[in-house]
């Protein structure tokens, strides 16, 4: 993955006078990849002088809870939608940082769409980004967004600036973005940049642990619930699906978080191609896809799901009822199929 130079330099003119006031802004549930670099963006950008507000649309996951700095992001639905809108509405510079369109901000993008004077940068990772942006680094070949802003910071300020604090944040989105150093995109650039954050100190196996290894019981016995219960295998044992209702997962103490990687586990099942997940909200269905190899999952989410992502990791949502949105699901697999899709 190369970066642009004259975007580098056009970063570089926008942040050399001192003390903008800047905001980051990141996804609806925001993930490890979301969270880890808005942090480390924040850090890399307050030391050069500038005053930063982090805001993100909805809380992120508790397992997350850890990180430093996380308490400090400002948390538009729950806690402080005046306080996100003041720091937007002074913004000089609005960075974007792991989405590509602003309906991923739901609610919040109407609070962005007020301040039209503030310059506007991307920096992202998923396919077909649809705003127009000031300057944009998108980049769907890069692994996560964390490893994104590792090569930004690198190329404006050098390695040698990256702290601990930062690099723990970083290699958390690259970490959790390829399913720990599992998915694509896995180039030699990217262990390169793997080893400059170990070589600040970082512990790999605590991060390991304070992400993957610290789930509540009742995340375990949902997790067992909907794979024994709920998963529904099609087209000779190619596709499967799950879905979790908003009164299964109270039975079960759901908290925010808690379903992140269940649509990746019909994919240990050999010859599985494509696995989805629908889970209830109060006024829509959260639909979440997978893919192995060609499978484009990202065509899919787009094509009957409103949504998108990435060729072999994508979203959406529903705004029908569960039957009928599983319905929709299993027709759009045979059309898909038909196509030789799939
Ligand atoms: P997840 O299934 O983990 O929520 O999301 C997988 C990928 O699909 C992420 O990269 C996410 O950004 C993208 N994605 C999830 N939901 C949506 C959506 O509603 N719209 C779009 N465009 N992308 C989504
Ligand atoms: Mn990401």
């Amino acid at each position: 993955m190369e970066l642009s130079r004259p975007d580098i330099e056009a970063l570089r003119e926008l942040l050399a006078s001192p003390a903008r006031k800047i905001v980051t802004l990141s996804h609806t549930n925001p993930d490890g990849d979301a969270v880890g670099s808005s942090l480390a963006w924040a850090e890399a950008l307050r030391r050069a002088g500038h005053t930063v507000t982090c805001i993100v649309p909805n809380k992120y996951p508790y397992y997350l809870d850890w990180m430093a700095g996380i308490r400090d992001i400002v948390i538009f639905k729950h806690d402080d939608e005046q306080r996100a809108a003041r720091a937007v509405e002074e913004a000089d510079l609005i960075f974007c940082l792991d989405f590509h369109s602003l309906s991923r901000l739901d609610a919040l993008s109407d609070v962005i769409a007020a301040n039209t004077s503030a310059r506007r940068i991307l920096i992202d990772h998923h396919l077909n980004p649809t705003e127009p942006f000031d300057l944009s680094f998108s980049h769907p070949e890069s692994s996560s967004t964390c490893y994104l802003i590792y090569r930004i910071i690198e190329a404006l300020w050098g390695r040698q600036s990256i702290s601990k604090s930062q690099a723990e944040v970083l290699y958390v989105g690259m970490m959790t973005d390829t399913g720990n150093f599992s998915f694509s995109f896995l180039t030699p650039d990217l262990f390169h940049a793997v080893a400059a954050l170990v070589e600040t100190g970082i512990d790999v196996p605590t991060i390991y642990n304070n992400v993957y290894n610290s789930f509540t019981e009742g995340r375990a016995r949902l997790f067992g619930y909907v794979i024994n219960r709920k998963m529904r295998i099609l087209r000779r044992g190619t596709v499967a699906h799950m879905s979790l209702t908003e009164e299964e997962m109270r039975r079960y103490w759901f908290q925010q978080g808690d379903s992140e990687g269940f649509v990746n586990y019909p994919l240990t099942i050999k010859k599985m191609k494509m696995s989805a997940i629908f889970i209830e909200h109060h006024d829509f269905i959260r639909v979440s896809l997978r893919s192995r190899g060609d499978v484009d999952v990202n065509l899919f989410a787009g094509r009957y799901f409103n949504g998108g992502g990435h060729r072999n990791a994508a979203g959406g949502k529903s705004f029908e009822p569960m039957a009928q949105t599983i319905a929709r699901f299993e027709r759009a697999v045979d059309e898909f199929a038909a196509e030789g899709l799939l």
